[in-house]
């Protein structure tokens, strides 16, 4: 497989340090508010790359962190602590909130079919592990103290812009607008450690440490949970393209600086969902959830479809108008494999299956491209191969792709049958309707449409669905 790198930003064939285990981690969500959909794009076109990393027979161990301490409003290490907002904000405690907007993630995460990673770990778990990391820091000079805080040193590193040669003066963004600057920072890129002064004193939860009573910053839990269950070297490291600077960026300084040598050979970024007035987040008040899609008549999994419809490295607009074209099109999909025969016995075409795979792969294998993948459905349903060999290729791919396929066009299947058994019988009418199907397969569409015009004139409307036309009075 090539993936495409964000550290040499280019498609690299992937080889992980150990085939017997690739090690992948995770940003996760921060539990102060329910993920929007922009969020769940990212998390599903991870859980894309770990089933197919598994699909093409490589163990996997993947981990996830929960961001329940720590990030502040802004990722440069100034504002409120976002726990803390959620909790006054709903006159909760930190704990109370974390726990139900973890749940509330795992929820939606199910409802898009994305697998909980094997390891999730909540940060205020880790807490003598960022600690370890930090004093380590601090004595081989890569760590100060400065007004109670304790700071990573971004000049004591060859080169701290590890994704992109972007200007000092471009990447002040990481230090935002309406932020005010860190006058206990040495250099302007760097970035809390630990926090034991901070300008909100009602911080809940506070442990402590050698540098006194305080808590860790955000970039920190990343590193300490991803080494303390993945061990020093990691295959993969994915989140959303915001978390390339300065999270990511920072994680990668902390953690090489501790380790030694390199940390993680790929970076994964999925790029944003927008809406129609630019990048998705929560600080703009309403935002989409999964509960929102549902409420609206949505299955959260024509969703998913619609991000697998485009590449994971290019900007998605979402609307509601999109993401009903991506309904068609997935009702489409499903109407055609409900057509299939289930009850199918005939022999498996292992050739057939095989030849199938490998389009589906170079699909995949050029960097994810999921829409080239989903385009292999339709090569399998096209073909005269028997309707065995094809259910069992959609099965398999539907592995990686999570979409659901058999399942819902059996659901088809039952309604059809159920619609079939209310319908009104009427010998001389069902054989009309029968006649203009047999004159369809023939290709006799003058006769067919004579048929038509004929039960129309008594009354009578032939509605053709996938499974066989249906006929009901006007
Ligand atoms: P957070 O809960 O804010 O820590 O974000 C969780 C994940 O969602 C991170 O990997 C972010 O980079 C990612 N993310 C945030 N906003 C978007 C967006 N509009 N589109 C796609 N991913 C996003
Ligand atoms: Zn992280």
């Amino acid at each position: 497989m090539y993936i495409y790198n964000s550290l040499s930003r280019k498609k690299e064939l992937f080889v992980p340090n150990d085939p017997n285990l690739v090690k992948m981690y995770t940003c996760g969500p921060t539990v102060y508010h329910y993920a929007h959909i922009g969020n769940l794009r990212s998390y599903i076109m991870e859980d894309v790359l770990e089933k197919y990393i598994r699909f093409e027979g490589y163990p996997l161990k993947r981990v996830m962190n929960i961001t329940d301490v720590g990030h502040l409003a802004s990722d440069a290490d100034t504002g409120e602590d976002k726990m803390l907002k959620g909790a006054k904000r709903e006159h909760k405690t930190v704990m109370e909130i974390a726990g139900y907007y973890t749940d509330a993630f795992f929820s939606d995460c199910e409802k898009l079919n994305i697998k909980r990673p094997d390891v999730v770990e909540p940060a205020t778990n880790c807490i003598n592990e960022y600690i370890n990391i930090i004093t380590n820091l601090l004595e081989k000079g890569y760590a100060y103290l400065s007004g109670g805080n304790v700071y990573f040193d971004t000049s004591k590193l060859d080169r701290y812009y590890v994704f992109n040669d972007f200007t000092e003066e471009d990447l002040a963004v990481g230090v935002r607008e309406g932020v005010e600057e860190d006058s206990n920072k040495r250099n302007k890129n760097d970035f809390v450690l630990w926090f034991t002064k901070s300008k909100f004193e009602d911080q809940a939860l506070k442990w402590d440490s050698p540098w006194g009573v305080g808590y860790p910053g955000w970039h920190i839990e990343c590193s300490g949970i991803s080494m303390k269950h993945l061990g020093e070297h990691l295959d993969i490291h994915c989140g959303g393209i915001d978390n390339a600077f300065p999270h990511h960026t920072n994680e990668i300084a902390q953690s090489e600086s501790f380790l030694g040598h390199k940390w993680c050979n790929y970076w994964f970024h999925v790029h944003h969902l927008n809406d129609e007035t630019g990048k998705m987040s929560k600080s703009k008040g309403e935002f989409l959830t999964v509960s929102l899609l549902e409420e609206k008549g949505y299955d959260p999994v024509c969703y998913r479809f619609f991000c697998l419809q485009s590449h994971y490295r290019k900007n998605l607009v979402f609307s509601f108008q999109n993401l009903d074209n991506a309904v068609t099109a997935y009702n489409k999909l499903i109407a055609k494999i409900a057509a299939l025969n289930p009850d199918d016995k005939s022999p498996i075409d292992e050739d057939k299956i095989k030849e199938w795979r490998s389009e589906f792969e170079k699909g995949m294998d050029n960097d994810l491209n999921t829409s080239l993948a989903i385009t292999s459905l339709y090569t399998i349903l096209k073909s005269d191969a028997n309707d065995a060999t094809k259910l069992k290729a959609l099965n398999d791919f539907d592995y990686v792709l999570s979409l659901e396929l058999l399942k819902h066009a059996e659901a088809l299947r039952s309604k059809a049958k159920e619609e079939e058994a209310q319908q009104e019988r009427d010998p001389e009418i069902d054989a009309l309707v029968m006649q203009r199907t047999e004159a369809k397969k023939a290709k006799n569409y003058q006769e067919a449409d004579r048929i038509r015009d004929l039960l129309l004139e008594r009354g009578i409307k032939i509605i053709d669905t996938p499974y066989g036309s249906k006929w009901a009075r006007i």
